[in-house]
């Protein structure tokens, strides 16, 4: 139950693309210089092979993942203030997608850890100070953690995490919900769904960077009035390569097709949004569908652009680029 009326402000969106370093954290170096350039005296403009492209952040590739995270943070404001919100990781695969989310952290807290356990520490801070104020409203924080892939929901908290919880056509309502009470149980919550999405049948294995893997962060807030339910919804999508191979001439596989399906569907959700649509289709993939709550008019969004330095990878960039300009 809500006991809030909520509308959203304008600037609900926002988009920040952030560049990958030319050399990864295990010190490996494809090529020793970026195709992306920044143009001096501008704050959110970056240069794609000479192309400019204008967002409302930009982050080159010494950015930390705290700057990062302070120019995410303001969705922690907003959930506490009632609103679902959702930050989505897109680009192509390699480009840091789970890095900055911190899907794959193997530690809670330092320098390193990315999106997701910074926005616990952050509410974890704010529900220790809600119980010191004298107006008591206590917090209770649960995380879900699932995986779309070809179409269906698999739960990464359950112990039957390689079972199907619900596909296209059917009602998702909800995966195993664990308590977060420090920045610890954050990360056991981490280690064990990404330990289930790594225990798939064979076929499914190494198809990480073809699923969407969402961590929920859900906040009941507690007050005379009743509790209000929101969530904080972290996205690391699958790998946006091949999306307009698949869109434009269509693929045989269906797995191809489907792992597509949520990107392509929210690129259409996002595109109807934007341009002021009555009629969203949210119902077009299992992706959308399972962020609808999050997705509508009463929320905010940040779309995390990952780009790779490389020339090879230029086209992909460009796609990427196109993409989140596509979505405000
Ligand atoms: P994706 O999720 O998009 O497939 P990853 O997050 O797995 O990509 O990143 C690929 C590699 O690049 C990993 O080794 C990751 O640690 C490294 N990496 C990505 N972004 C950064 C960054 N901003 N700083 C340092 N290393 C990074």
């Amino acid at each position: 139950m809500s006991n809030v009326d909520v509308h959203c402000d304008n600037g609900a969106v926002r988009i920040i693309v952030r560049e990958r370093p030319v050399r990864d954290a295990q010190g490996f170096e494809e090529d020793s210089s970026s195709v992306i350039s920044y143009l001096e005296g501008t704050r959110n403009v970056l240069l794609a092979d000479g192309r400019p492209f204008t967002f409302d952040k930009v982050l080159g590739p010494n950015a930390s993942q705290e700057q990062l995270f302070l120019d995410v943070s303001f969705l922690v404001e907003k959930v506490k203030q009632g609103y679902n919100c959702t930050a989505l990781a897109y680009g192509q695969t390699g480009t840091g997608k789970s890095y900055s989310m911190g899907l794959n952290s193997n530690a809670c807290d330092g320098e390193f850890v990315g999106i997701i356990p910074r926005c616990l520490r952050e509410i974890l801070n704010t529900s220790l100070n809600n119980a010191l104020e004298s107006h008591l409203r206590p917090i209770e924080l649960n995380a879900s953690f699932i995986e779309i892939y070809n179409e269906k929901v698999f739960d990464l908290l359950s112990d039957k995490s390689t079972d199907p919880i619900s596909s296209r056509g059917y009602k998702y309502t909800g995966g195993t919900r664990k308590v977060l009470k420090s920045l610890e149980d954050c990360y056991s919550v981490l280690l064990q769904g990404n330990k289930n999405r790594h225990v798939r049948p064979t076929k499914m294995n190494s198809q990480s960077s073809r699923s969407h893997a969402i961590f929920t962060i859900h906040i009941n807030t507690f007050s005379g009035n009743g509790v209000l339910s929101t969530r904080l919804n972290l996205v690391d999508l699958a790998g946006s390569e091949g999306v307009r191979r698949t869109g434009h001439q269509g693929m045989a596989m269906s797995e191809g097709v489907n792992i597509n399906q949520g990107l392509l569907s929210i690129g259409k959700v996002l595109q109807a949004k934007a341009l002021g649509h009555k009629v969203v289709p949210y119902r077009d993939s299992v992706l959308t569908s399972v962020l609808q709550d999050s997705l509508n008019d009463n929320s905010y969004l940040t779309l995390l652009a990952c780009i790779s330095p490389h020339r090879s990878d230029l086209s992909e960039t460009l796609s990427t680029l196109r993409f989140a300009q596509s979505v405000k």
